[in-house]
């Protein structure tokens, strides 16, 4: 497997740093030779993937909640029309 180098002085390790380039608004992640600080890449600051499956169970987690409080509405309703038969709720 070939070893990875940097561009600028040969160096063969490498470190994420985090910055927040100028003019910008958002904070980056460089991986940056650790010789001489060369940048050989950028990344967002979050890792998308863990972004979205911390969404997804977000949503999980509401729409249990939704389904839980519709269960318990229409219990009440239930409850309700045979209690008041004439009602229209
Ligand atoms: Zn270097």
């Amino acid at each position: 497997m070939a070893l990875s180098t940097c561009i600028k002085c040969g160096g063969t390790t490498f470190e994420l740093r985090q910055a927040e380039p100028a003019g910008a608004m958002y904070v980056v992640v460089y991986l940056q030779c650790m010789s001489c600080g060369g940048v050989a890449g950028i990344t967002d600051y979050f890792d998308i993937g863990t972004v979205v499956k911390q969404m997804e169970a977000e949503v999980k987690s509401l729409q249990e909640a939704v389904q839980a409080r519709d269960y318990n509405v229409r219990a009440i309703a239930s409850r309700r029309h045979r209690t008041n038969p004439g009602s229209s709720a």
